[in-house]
């Protein structure tokens, strides 16, 4: 019997040859039957794939950036291996596929449908690249098309996943593999009904490696970044931000929703679920402890400050005053249901109904029209929130200063909330 153990690696880890032969040694130091490698596309290659993306949608040329993504996976390969080594036509190969897909007109049709087929591609090469080198310097291991493993609906940019399908495929294809190499395998990519690629959304590695974690029974997950683990604040912005030792599932999940960004928003849930501790170390000092998230309980009670930007408020005022009283929060729920909206925060008083919204890719009136029946639609956008949990009175004065153009307060003995206008550098 094995005992999986999921690690994810996310681009910046893999960004260069030093990088991958630090990984490598990293994960040869806790070589086990039973782990899967779940990887993100190499650098910035996902960036530069979706370049590629909008060049090819507007019929524009794009040689000169493909030929740099090849060039930079080139560079990398030649810092791991000896010229001639079967990974250079590995990787060509993937560029001539990819070179294939970008002038394909039929694929173009559907934008979203022309994006999934594309920018996996990223995920594809460099776990190629990882898995080789883990091989050739002694540490045998096998690829995995993630495809395989995790199906997904037909949602293109944000596809949902099957998770019944998804454990049945990891059992029948995964645990077999597992029980005699560890598996290298991509983040962020899936497979529909139909067999076409989907992918999980921007940063979708975490959320595939919470999948296969849960879906193989996993004694622990563990995403390898680039910061001592999670911190209290962003160490950017606040150069004596404390670390985490431990977290509590719940309050990991609301840092993400308040706009943490350590990891992605959906990995916690599904690791919640099914008690799963998830941790999150540093590649740069593996040695150290970082954060475990798990079932703890109440975290300590330190202040955390989270900055979240493109958020619209969306200002509600009744028309008909016999409405108020409920049947309006009903009409506001159903239509922002409807529209996918999703909702930051709602703040309301009498006839009034203040919404704030994850910014989407519509137009004012897009956005207003299903409100306008009912009531005086009024939007702004491009605002940002700040949220300090367990406030102190140095901080909510501090951070209401920041907030200077606020457009709203929310504030309760545990949490404050402001969404206000950014200052425009
Ligand atoms: N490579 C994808 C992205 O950059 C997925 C990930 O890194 O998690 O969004
Ligand atoms: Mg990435």
């Amino acid at each position: 019997m094995i005992q999986p153990l999921v690690f994810k690696f996310g681009g910046a880890s893999i960004k260069d040859a030093a990088s991958i032969i630090n990984i490598a040694q990293l994960v040869k130091k806790r070589w086990t039957n039973g782990l899967v490698l779940v990887v993100s596309a190499a650098g910035n290659t996902t960036d530069r794939l979706e370049q590629l993306i909008e060049l090819s949608l507007e019929n524009k040329r794009f040689d000169r950036q493909l030929l740099e993504l090849l060039t930079y996976h080139e560079d990398l390969c030649r810092g791991l291996f000896s010229p001639g080594h079967a990974i250079f036509s590995r990787v060509d190969n993937h560029f001539a596929q990819l070179h294939r897909l970008l002038e394909t007109p039929s694929l173009k049709t559907e934008e979203g449908f022309f994006y999934d087929q594309i920018i996996g591609y990223g995920e594809l090469i460099s776990t190629r690249i990882l898995q080789e080198y883990l091989c050739e310097t002694g540490n045998p291991c096998i690829w995995q098309d993630a495809r395989e493993l995790v199906r997904t609906d037909s949602t293109t940019r944000m596809a949902r996943v099957d998770w019944a399908l998804t454990m049945q495929h990891c059992r029948r294809i995964l645990i077999p593999k597992l029980e005699k190499f560890p598996v290298v395998t991509q983040g962020f990519i899936g497979t529909d009904l139909l067999g076409n690629t989907t992918t999980l959304g921007r940063e979708g590695s975490d959320f595939t490696a919470a999948i296969l974690g849960v879906s193989l029974g996993a004694s622990a997950v563990t995403i390898w970044k680039d910061v001592a683990g999670i911190l209290n604040g962003d160490p950017d912005i606040f150069p004596d931000a404390v670390k985490f030792d431990y977290l509590d599932f719940e309050e990991a999940a609301e840092m993400t929703y308040y706009g943490a960004k350590v990891i992605h928003p959906k990995t916690i849930k599904p690791l919640a679920k099914h008690g799963i501790p998830l941790y999150v170390k540093s590649f740069v000092n593996p040695e150290m402890a970082g954060t475990v998230i798990g079932s703890f309980g109440q975290a300590p009670r330190i202040p955390i400050t989270i900055f979240k930007s493109n958020l619209t408020m969306i200002n509600l005022r009744i028309r008909d005053l016999s409405m108020v009283g409920g049947f309006h929060f009903e009409f506001v729920y159903e239509a922002a249901k409807k529209a996918n909206w999703r909702i930051q925060l709602i703040q309301a008083s009498g006839a009034h109904l203040q919404v704030v919204i994850q910014d989407m890719p519509l137009s004012e009136e897009q956005l207003a029209r299903p409100f306008r029946e009912v009531f005086h639609v009024q939007i702004r956008r491009q605002l940002q929130m700040v949220t300090v949990k367990n406030p102190t009175e140095a901080a909510v004065k501090h951070y209401r200063q920041v907030a200077e153009k606020c457009f709203l307060e929310q504030k309760t003995p545990e949490l404050v909330q402001w969404i206000y206008e950014p200052e425009t550098p």
